[in-house]
């Protein structure tokens, strides 16, 4: 209650804001995710690994647009790229461009699985096309997805309410990290198009798959002729390519999205050429893929700089070791409390639970959601932005000096709070 009212006290313009706000937005918002109690900060803007909201304070951002702010706020490189490309193009021509090519070029060389590609506004619609051709192709009608998978906001499973979900009645739901139960739904039913999966579940908690896990499902797709589908639009990050890399995967179709786009509106969905003819129009008769914007200059250009010229393989691989370094770190500093850290890389979760576990999406049932608050405003006062929910995935920009006051501000917060924890 006391760091409640605290938050309330220091934060009158966002305060405002929301208010005002919400005259005009359900929750003030359009972003559901970025809802919290009492009301949420406005950001005024952001610089390098910084943002400043409202009320005037500065925070060091640790969650980084959960993983698309891969590059930070108004890095150089992917600044330039947007003001050439603008200058040089204009934005969105209503006609075929360059960039298109050289995007898909630069994905190709990382992700394998990418034989061929398209784009599109955003990781959902990645999917959403995924599903559409996996059906088209098959002939069949279910997909298999996994309690705690988040695919988009209408395509989550265990977060919310599943009657909202898109064809809701096509999915089958497996648990995740569960090979029998996986088995046990994947021999139910003769009409499987695909299984629809992530590497890490993110928003699910940043739940590490294990291998084995993600193998049975690349053998059993194989056997069934199911398509195996590897949602990475959020894990394309975690190695210089992807968790398609880390674990060995051959996944028919891949969903990417986030920071491919150098962090402006996008997403993209590949794989096997043999699929992915489905939406080529020369055929006469493709699986129409239309959208405004999904050729739109800026994104592309500036997803393509940020391949080349920042998240060079070496520097990805960097990124992951720091990140994994720094988990691993605070992971031993709440041994024995209710506080846990998971995650792969640079990606990771703070959980809080009864029994100080978090190996499913199902253990948010025993979700201490005052201790998640607790922390994120704490995290506040000692001037570090993480997701409410605990996520905090690193920048490219975040200096080493931040990376470690962030490590040393949440170990005290630790010692700080032991009898709550
Ligand atoms: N798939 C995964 C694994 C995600 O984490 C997300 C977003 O968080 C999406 C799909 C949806 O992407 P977008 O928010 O760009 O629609």
């Amino acid at each position: 209650a006391a760091a409640t009212e605290r938050y309330i006290e220091a934060n009158k313009k966002s305060q405002r804001s929301h208010l005002e706000a919400a005259e005009n937005l359900p929750g003030g918002n359009t972003r559901s995710v970025l809802y919290n109690e009492p009301f949420p900060l406005f950001l005024a803007k952001g610089f390098g690994s910084q943002v400043e909201d409202l009320d005037g304070h500065v925070y060091t951002d640790m969650v980084g647009e959960m993983t698309a702010g891969l590059y930070g706020h108004s890095h150089p490189v992917i600044r330039k790229a947007i003001i050439d490309t603008f200058d040089q193009s204009g934005i969105s021509l209503g006609g075929n461009n360059k960039y298109e090519n050289e995007l898909a070029l630069e994905i190709k060389k990382r992700f394998p699985a990418v034989q061929k590609i398209r784009f599109c506004n955003s990781g959902s619609e990645a999917n959403i096309n995924l599903m559409v051709v996996a059906k088209a192709f098959t002939g069949k009608n279910k997909l298999v997805v996994f309690y705690g998978g988040y695919h988009g906001g209408q395509m989550s499973f265990g977060h919310g309410n599943p009657s909202t979900n898109i064809e809701h009645e096509n999915f089958l739901l497996a648990e995740y990290n569960d090979i029998a139960s996986f088995n046990s739904v994947i021999d139910s039913s003769d009409d499987i198009a695909a299984v629809l999966v992530e590497g890490m579940q993110g928003a699910g908690g940043a739940i590490s798959a294990n291998p084995e896990f993600l193998k049975n499902i690349e053998t059993k797709c194989k056997e069934k002729n199911i398509l195996f589908i590897l949602d990475e639009v959020m894990t394309s990050r975690l190695s210089s390519g992807g968790l398609q890399k880390v674990y060995s995967l051959k996944p028919d179709l891949v969903s990417l999205g986030k920071y491919l786009g150098g962090g402006l509106t996008f997403g993209a969905f590949g794989g096997r050429s043999d699929i992915l003819r489905l939406f080529d129009p020369s055929t006469g008769h493709a699986i129409p893929h239309s959208g405004t914007f999904n050729n739109n200059t800026l994104a592309l250009a500036a997803g393509c700089a940020g391949l080349k010229k920042v998240l060079t393989l070496d520097a990805a691989d960097k990124l992951n070791e720091r990140g994994t370094q720094l988990r691993k770190s605070l992971q031993k500093a709440c041994e024995g409390t209710k506080m846990t850290v998971t995650g792969y890389g640079s990606v990771m979760n703070f959980h809080f639970t009864t029994d100080g576990k978090f190996n499913s999406a199902r253990d948010s049932d025993n979700d201490i959601t005052e201790l998640y608050h607790l922390l994120w405003f704490s995290m506040l006062q000692e001037g570090y932005w993480i997701a409410l929910r605990g996520m905090v995935s690193l920048m490219v920009v975040l200096t080493e000096k931040e990376i470690i006051g962030f490590e040393d501000a949440v170990k005290s917060w630790i010692v700080k709070n032991r009898d709550l924890l």
